[in-house]
């Protein structure tokens, strides 16, 4: 904003600027503390375009060098809200304009970074616009599409796409569609695509790891393509509140496909992206918890998948006594290099604490908890909500430029695995949301090793604690199905504490249906943020990450009350 023109610009203007993501580097876990891209959007209520819309925009790697083109459709009525240049096309035309818009800014802008992004619905990217759409990937343009498929035509009653199911029946398809459903990300693979994913608003964090991955191979190697699941409930006419339900089912039942390919040279890119930065240097991860939490387990499966990536990896269990409940500690160093240390880590760049009585009741051979914190370290911590530490903790964590992710690990297993003996598989999944040391396929090969007849052996009481786990399983298949679900799960259930955002004060009435919370019942996990798909509705307030809703902006979809577990929102009117 230009000195002088502060009183002049509007409220909102002022808000982007003062609390916008612009040169920040926040993502779709800091939502809700921050003000969004999108503004109140026109889209009906519960629309899974709109939710995938909002996680998209605060995925961008960098918002203020982004300009998006869109097309006709429901996504259009949202783009006048987008804070950010973006184009409207002729319906179909989009990936033609993008790249006439990408070539003209390398040539303006050779020495800046200006990603071109193409966001639109299953209409425009599979049937109008497929022949400008493939030929982008044809001549290998370095811009990004995405689909935004919601399976139908909805803002005009309703006709089906190219990528409606076989057998769809809409108001303006009342005989039900006589095709199957188009393979694009097929056939984008085939046109020269170097990044192709498709994802849903489901899983928010695995849709912004896909969006950030295909916009940098767009930016450096090739076309990327991402798929989007969007259900639409009104021409589908299923409850707004239903649509994370729908998605779920679908993507069980196969109907709908989540694939990532990469091409060999995106990939050695992302490798470097992702990878390269953390893992120049030997990371080294402490682990804490108590005895039968499955430390030493953990620290096992995770070394063999660092192996199992091609890299080095040492690991190192410790423990007094072996009864339960006493405390345990495991070492864990991965280098892409040879490693000569071995024994206790002094100096961890990352701790994970496996249970809160490490730091409440100090159940702990390092005290305190993080001490030797690498600066700009990570902790990991299993708790329903944030710990009381003290002020002095705080202040010396903040002052390494730590960041503390909360993780409701204890419960996730519980839910998802049946059993408590799963917390170390949902705290490896913590760990792979926070830091992405080893890839999925490794970790499941190692969870097969260890249990599968493997082996490891570091004491009586770890042998005997595999095999209390494996009795809960009737076959091993299960067993490795299960705890690969707590895993993936838990990616997405980390919450980080953020030291520094103040409680704001939101005024407002309810005029119609809104979602109330009751505060006493609410633990900050955040998933309702994750999904509302109307912005700057839901908003966390420090420190105790509990959340508000902005009543006024809620449409009263219901979304937000199927996702929290501790019913803690309600729909109520007046
Ligand atoms: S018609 Fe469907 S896709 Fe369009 S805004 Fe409404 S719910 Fe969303
Ligand atoms: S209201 Fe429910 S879903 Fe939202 S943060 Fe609180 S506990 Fe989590
Ligand atoms: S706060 Fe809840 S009910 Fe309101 S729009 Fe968001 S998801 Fe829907």
């Amino acid at each position: 904003m230009s000195p002088g023109f502060e009183d002049i610009m509007p409220t909102e203007y002022r808000e982007l600027v003062e609390r916008g993501p612009f040169g920040k580097g926040l993502g779709v876990s800091d939502l809700g503390t921050f003000k969004e891209l999108l503004e109140e959007h026109p889209l009906c209520a519960g629309c899974g375009l709109a939710l995938s819309l909002r996680l998209i925009l605060a995925s961008l790697p960098n918002p203020e060098d982004t300009i998006i083109v869109g097309s006709t459709g429901c996504s259009a009525l949202a783009f006048p809200q987008v804070a950010l240049h973006n184009i409207h096309s002729l319906f179909g035309n989009q990936n033609a304009v993008a790249t006439g818009l990408k070539r003209a800014l390398k040539l303006r802008f050779p020495d800046k970074i200006k990603d071109v992004v193409v966001i639109a619905g299953d209409g425009a990217t599979a049937d109008i616009g497929l022949d400008m759409v493939m030929q982008s990937w044809f001549r290998r343009e370095n811009i990004t599409t995405i689909m935004l498929d919601n399976e139908a035509y909805a803002n005009t009653g309703g006709q089906e796409s190219g990528m409606s199911q076989e057998g769809t029946v809409l108001n303006m398809a009342p005989k039900g569609k006589k095709f199957p459903k188009i393979s694009l990300t097929e056939i984008a693979r085939e046109s020269g695509c170097a990044y192709v994913a498709s994802g849903s608003p489901v899983h928010p964090k695995k849709l912004e790891k896909i969006v950030r991955r295909a916009i940098l191979v767009a930016r450096e190697t090739g076309p990327a393509y991402v798929q989007v699941f969007c259900p639409c409930p009104t021409n589908y006419k299923f409850k707004p509140a239903e649509v994370q339900k729908r998605i779920k089912e679908r993507i069980k039942a196969g109907t709908y496909r989540i694939v990532e390919y990469i091409a060999p040279e995106a990939q050695e890119l992302i490798n470097q992206l992702e990878g390269g930065k953390l893992m120049s240097n030997k990371i080294c991860i402490r682990m804490s918890g108590l005895g039968g939490q499955g430390v030493v387990t953990a620290a096992h499966i995770l070394g063999s998948a660092a192996t199992r990536d091609g890299k080095q990896s040492t690991v190192n269990p410790f423990f007094g006594a072996e009864k339960r409940l006493a405390p345990a500690e495991s070492y864990v160093r991965i280098s892409q290099e040879r490693i000569y240390e071995r024994g206790e880590i002094l100096y961890p760049n990352i701790i994970m604490i496996f249970h809160p009585h490490v730091i409440t009741l100090g159940k702990c051979y390092t005290m305190p908890f993080f001490d030797g914190l690498q600066p700009e370290g990570k902790v990991l911590i299993n708790s329903d909500g944030p710990l009381d530490l003290s002020q002095e903790e705080l202040g010396i964590l903040a002052k390494l430029k730590a960041k503390i992710y909360y993780i409701p690990a204890t419960r996730v297993a519980s839910e998802i695995g049946g059993t408590e003996l799963s917390t170390n598989m949902a705290m490896l999944g913590g760990l792979m949301g926070i830091a992405e040391l080893v890839s999925k396929e490794s970790l499941k090969e190692a969870l097969l090793e260890r249990f599968g007849g493997g082996k490891f052996v570091a004491s009586g009481t770890t042998a005997a604690l595999d095999d209390v786990l494996k009795s809960k399983y009737a076959k091993l298949a299960g067993l490795i199905e299960k705890n690969m679900e707590v895993m993936e799960k838990s990616a997405d259930a980390v919450v980080e504490f953020l030291f520094d955002n103040k409680a704001k004060e939101l005024g407002g009435t309810i005029v119609y249906v809104a979602a109330k919370v009751t505060e006493e019942k609410c633990i900050g996990c955040k998933l309702c943020v994750l999904t509302c798909p109307d912005p700057n509705v839901i908003r966390v307030l420090m420190p105790d990450k509990k959340v508000q809703v902005d009543e006024n902006r809620c449409k009263g979809c219901g979304l937000c009350v199927e996702i929290c577990s501790k019913g803690a929102l309600a729909i109520v009117g007046n």
